[in-house]
């Protein structure tokens, strides 16, 4: 019963002002177990009338967080990131609990949400202007100035990280924020915004409002009062974020979908090729944004590749989270159901996939991991986002096909190469179109390395140094002397 006990009410509130507090509606959304099916918990559904709370709490807050000395705030966001290694073990079980994926996947995006604290505690005292010369008769110079209320939607598959990494800049550079979790994964963001008030974040800075996405999710993104949106989730939910951000003319910042090509090169270290392949789309059971869903292999290695392929993934554990699987189920049923959509169109429009292929008849969410082959570039498994272990995989005759078909996609939000030729390496890096290249290694980089999407994946950048600039406003100063 330990796992169990990591989600330890039967109910929980909205966190606002540092309180847990009801929602004036009174309405609750049930927290399912993915891999059962069992209610979990209770979670408070914020009104337009507990939105509207939030976001005033949180202006309110905004003067004292913003004036605080920047070390000060960096002390604070450290204490904050070591409150979160400090409860991992119970973090990565309420991640698995309400999401599905394996534990240990689950504690690797925990370590990932205590090292964003502690890299944009690093950031809010270097947070550096410029001085510019316009001539001895004026001292001109820039200042980064906090935008105020930031407000942070967040999807239900990777809900800790997803959390942490929008918000960790936008603490460091001195906003206020309120966060509107996944309908789905409420637990692990309340869980963490009461570590941080626990470890000395001011109440009022941090506040988490679960709602639906409709009353909740887009009061609090149309919200007169807010300064900022930053939305993680699907293309057609942030289009409607961005209107509403428009209209109020607000920055806005879009995190959205992809169909990621890995492109797999004769010189390639096959073996390699084909590990890369398994973590990069069954990891989460293909619930990933940069999921590797959309392989292209090169026709003199094709055979080869697959044949070790399909015995890589015929030999993938699927099971609960808790038990630590290579793949765990998918968030819920409405989800299966839409995963297993996309099987009958693949069967329909390529034929039996190679391995998988089906639902698992088993109480909880389970899809057996899945390859198609041979697909065509052109259909709509291997266009449309699956959200889910559907792997499709497809030839090319030389460099130049490989890139044209990579690039033939509505997204850009990752794209592979996995080649022994560094020439090769560097050249298809520079054609492909995608905010981030992976080299050898699906996943690669980290909370350090800027992520974001070209094309239909996105408005602007999460992760790295300049990301702490997408919650700061320019402002010029210049003097007369
Ligand atoms: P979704 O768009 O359905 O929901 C995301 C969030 O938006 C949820 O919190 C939801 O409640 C909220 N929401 C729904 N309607 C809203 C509205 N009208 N106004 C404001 N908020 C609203 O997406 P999803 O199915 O939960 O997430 C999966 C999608 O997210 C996939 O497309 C995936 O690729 C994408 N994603 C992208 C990244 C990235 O970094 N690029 C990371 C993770 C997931």
């Amino acid at each position: 019963m330990a796992q169990a006990s990591a989600i330890e009410s039967e109910e929980y509130g909205l966190w606002i002002d540092g309180t847990d507090r009801p929602a004036s509606g009174g309405r609750t959304l049930a927290v399912e177990n993915p891999a059962t099916g069992e209610v979990l918990t209770h979670v408070a559904a914020a009104t337009e009338a507990d939105v509207s709370a939030a976001v005033s709490v949180a202006a309110s807050a905004c003067d004292e967080w913003a004036a605080r000395v920047p070390k000060e705030r960096t002390r604070t966001l450290l204490a904050v990131a070591e409150a979160i290694r400090e409860h991992a073990d119970r973090l990565a079980r309420i991640e698995t609990l309400e999401n599905g994926k394996p534990l240990s996947e689950a504690r690797d995006q925990v370590r990932r949400c205590a090292r964003h604290f502690e890299y944009y505690a690093g950031e809010a005292d270097k947070i550096e202007g410029e001085s510019i010369p316009l001539g001895d008769d004026y001292v001109d110079y820039t200042r980064h100035e906090p935008l105020g209320v930031t407000a942070h939607i967040v999807p239900w598959n990777v809900p800790i990280y997803l959390f942490a990494r929008s918000v960790a800049p936008a603490l460091a550079a001195g906003n206020t924020a309120v966060v509107k979790p996944a309908e789905e994964t409420p637990v692990g963001a309340l869980t963490v915004a009461r570590l941080a008030e626990e470890a000395g974040l001011p109440s009022g800075v941090l506040n988490v409002i679960p709602g639906d996405g409709v009353e909740a999710g887009a009061t609090l993104t149309s919200h007169p009062d807010i300064d900022c949106v930053t939305f993680t989730g699907s293309g057609a939910t942030g289009r409607e974020v961005a209107k509403a951000a428009v209209s109020n003319v607000n920055e806005v910042h879009l995190e959205l979908g992809g169909k990621s090509p890995l492109l797999v090169f004769p010189d390639a270290d096959l073996g390699r090729a084909v590990e890369e392949t398994v973590s990069g789309i069954f990891t989460n059971a293909g619930q990933v944004c940069s999921a590797s869903s959309r392989v292209l292999v090169n026709e003199a290695v094709h055979d080869e590749y697959v044949d070790r392929l399909v015995d890589a993934v015929a030999g993938l554990s699927v099971g609960p989270g808790v038990d630590d699987p290579d793949v765990g189920p998918l968030v819920s049923g409405e989800h299966r159901e839409r995963v297993a959509e996309y099987l009958d169109l693949g069967r329909e429009t390529v034929g039996d996939p190679l391995v998988g292929g089906d639902t698992l008849d088993r109480p909880g969410y389970f899809v057996e991991p899945t390859v198609f082959d041979r697909v065509d570039n052109d259909s709509r498994i291997a266009q449309e986002e699956v959200f889910g272990p559907v792997l499709t995989v497809g030839a090319f005759a030389d460099e130049a096909e490989a890139v044209r078909l990579a690039n033939d996609t509505r997204y850009g939000l990752v794209a592979g190469v996995m080649t022994r030729d560094v020439g090769r390496a560097h050249r298809v890096a520079r054609d492909l179109d995608a905010g981030q290249i992976y080299v050898n290694e699906w996943f690669a980089g980290g909370n350090e390395t800027p992520f974001g999407g070209y094309k239909e994946s996105g408005i602007g950048r999460e992760n790295g140094r300049q990301a702490i600039h997408n919650y700061t406003q320019l402002k010029n100063v210049c003097v007369r002397l």
